[in-house]
């Protein structure tokens, strides 16, 4: 990298969200920064890219940008249309809301990240309690700027980017995994006129004690670092998919 690093911002609570507004003001430290984010809130769209509809870009003001779309559109359309060469980095969030366990393929937040990643940034994510309150939201701003630095120091390895959980007042870091949630019936019923009408995904948060888990780290009051990759690949699965032998003489199977 040479030069002034170039920063693109997205995010998935949309482009007038305040833990939005911490992360520009606090990027501003590692170089020039460009915002292209969603019109609207978009949080639980996960890695959507709006397909069957066209996408509005929006300039706002002197290096802001508003699209009414998912995060995923805005990262492509900052690859592909407003910056005119690749960021070197990617910053998502801050989210209000913690991104952990299987919560991250529900996250618009976490998506952000994974696409500039698949394009081929170094990038990373940054969520904060729900009720964050502006001290809040610059606390997990300059913990993602902290860890920014790093990235742009180092480079992240192999296909890695970075999940990050900034629980209330926490200073110190640990490298976590992805860890696993407990309740997962987060339905809701309720009465609309004749009919009845459902709310979903309102699972409480709770998560199973898994020591090197995000869960664990924001639960302790500690930084979560939780290094992700978009290969879902389950490779302890796979000698045993094999054992299968199924026909077809693929890896594994039948080649008789
Ligand atoms: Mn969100």
């Amino acid at each position: 990298m040479t030069g002034t690093p170039r920063i693109l911002l997205t995010n998935d609570d949309g482009v007038d969200a305040p833990g939005l507004a911490a992360l520009a003001a606090a990027a501003a430290a590692l170089g020039d920064v460009t915002v292209v984010a969603p019109a609207s809130d978009q949080s639980g769209a996960s890695h959507a890219l709006t397909i069957r509809r066209p996408v509005h870009l929006t300039a706002l003001r002197p290096g802001w940008f508003a699209a009414d779309g998912t995060p995923t559109d805005c990262v492509n359309l900052a690859f592909f249309h407003v910056l005119d060469r690749a960021p070197d980095l990617v910053l998502s969030g801050v989210n209000a809301g913690f991104n952990m366990g299987e919560d991250v393929t529900y996250s618009g937040t976490v998506a952000g990240a994974l696409e500039g990643r698949l394009l081929g940034a170094p990038s990373l994510a940054v969520s904060t309690a729900h009720d964050a309150g502006p001290g809040e939201f610059a606390a997990a701003a300059a913990v993602a700027v902290r860890l920014a630095r790093e990235v742009l120091a180092r480079g992240l390895p192999l296909d890695a980017f970075l999940n990050v959980n900034v629980p209330r007042g926490a200073t110190g870091f640990r490298v976590t995994r992805q860890g696993r949630r407990l309740t997962k019936d987060g339905l809701r019923a309720e009465r609309d006129g004749g009919s009845t009408r459902y709310w979903v995904g309102l699972a409480p948060s709770d998560w199973h004690d898994d020591p090197g888990s995000d869960a664990a780290a924001v639960r302790d009051g500690v930084i979560s670092v939780t290094p992700l990759h978009a290969d879902l690949t389950f490779f302890r699965a796979l000698p045993i998919l094999e054992g299968w032998k199924l026909p077809g003489g693929g890896p594994g199977g039948d080649r008789a």
